[in-house]
C-alpha cells in the first residue's frame, strides 16, 4: 500500500506557512512504513525539535484505477478518517531552502497516524468539520468546504500519475493551526463530534 497526502490545501493554512496557493495539487508521498495505527503513541524521533501535527481528513482507496474522471471518483473510495500527517518542519524548511525534496521531514518511520474509518455514508462530503485537540485545547478546525481541491478532483488528479490500489490512503490537507509538539502531548482527532484518533506523544 501507499500514502498520498497533499499539501497545501486550505488556504488559511498555506498562508499562516507562507506559502504561495497551488495551482495544481501539491503531492507527495510516505512509504507503508510511515504508518502508526491504532492509536498507538508517537515516539518524539531525535533528529527534529520541531514536529509539527497537521491533521487531515483521509480517504480510504476501496478498488483499483487509474486516469480516473472526475465524475467517477467518488466510487473509489467508501471509507473517511482521520490522519495526523507528521512533519518535521525545521528539516522541511531546510529541504524548501535547498530546493530539495522533503522525505525526511515528511516520511519517516511513523510520520502517518491514522484512526479510525466510518463510511462515506455517514457524512456530508462537501461539508465535514473537523477538530484536532491538543491536550485538551481546540487548536485546528477545519471544513472539507474550504478545500482548494476536493476529494473527487484528487482522485482523478493523482490518479493520472499513480495507480490507484485498495487500500491505498490519500490525507487530503491540513487546515490552519499547526504546531510544534512536545513529549507528553495528549492529541485527540474528531470528525463530526465523533473522536476517531487518539495518540500520545511519548
Ligand atoms: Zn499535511
Amino acid at each position: 500500500m501507499k500514502i498520498f497526502c497533499i499539501g497545501r490545501n486550505y488556504r488559511d493554512h498555506a498562508l499562516e506557512l507562507n506559502n504561495p496557493l497551488p495551482e495544481v495539487p501539491l503531492i507527495f508521498m510516505k512509504p507503508a512504513t510511515a504508518l502508526l495505527t491504532d492509536n498507538k503513541p508517537f515516539y518524539h524521533p531525535d533528529f527534529s525539535n520541531n514536529i509539527h501535527y497537521e491533521l487531515e481528513v483521509v480517504l480510504k482507496i476501496s478498488k483499483n484505477g487509474k486516469q480516473i474522471d472526475q465524475k467517477f471518483a467518488s466510487a473509489y473510495y467508501d471509507q473517511i478518517g482521520l490522519g495526523i500527517d507528521f512533519t518535521a518542519r525545521d528539516l522541511q524548511d531546510q529541504c524548501k531552502d535547498k530546493g530539495h525534496p522533503w522525505e525526511i521531514a515528511k516520511s519517516f518511520d511513523y510520520s502517518a497516524a491514522i484512526g479510525k474509518f466510518i463510511p462515506v455514508t455517514e457524512v456530508d462530503l462537501d461539508s465535514i468539520k473537523f477538530q484536532m485537540k491538543q491536550n485538551d485545547k481546540i487548536v485546528q478546525q477545519g471544513d472539507t468546504k474550504d478545500l482548494i481541491f476536493d476529494f473527487d478532483y484528487l482522485i482523478s488528479y493523482v490518479s493520472k500519475y499513480f495507480t490507484l490500489q485498495q487500500g491505498d490512503l490519500l490525507f487530503t490537507g491540513t487546515p490552519a493551526g499547526v504546531a510544534k509538539i512536545s513529549i507528553g502531548d495528549h492529541l485527540e482527532g474528531i470528525l463530526e463530534g465523533n473522536k476517531l484518533l487518539d495518540c500520545k506523544i511519548k
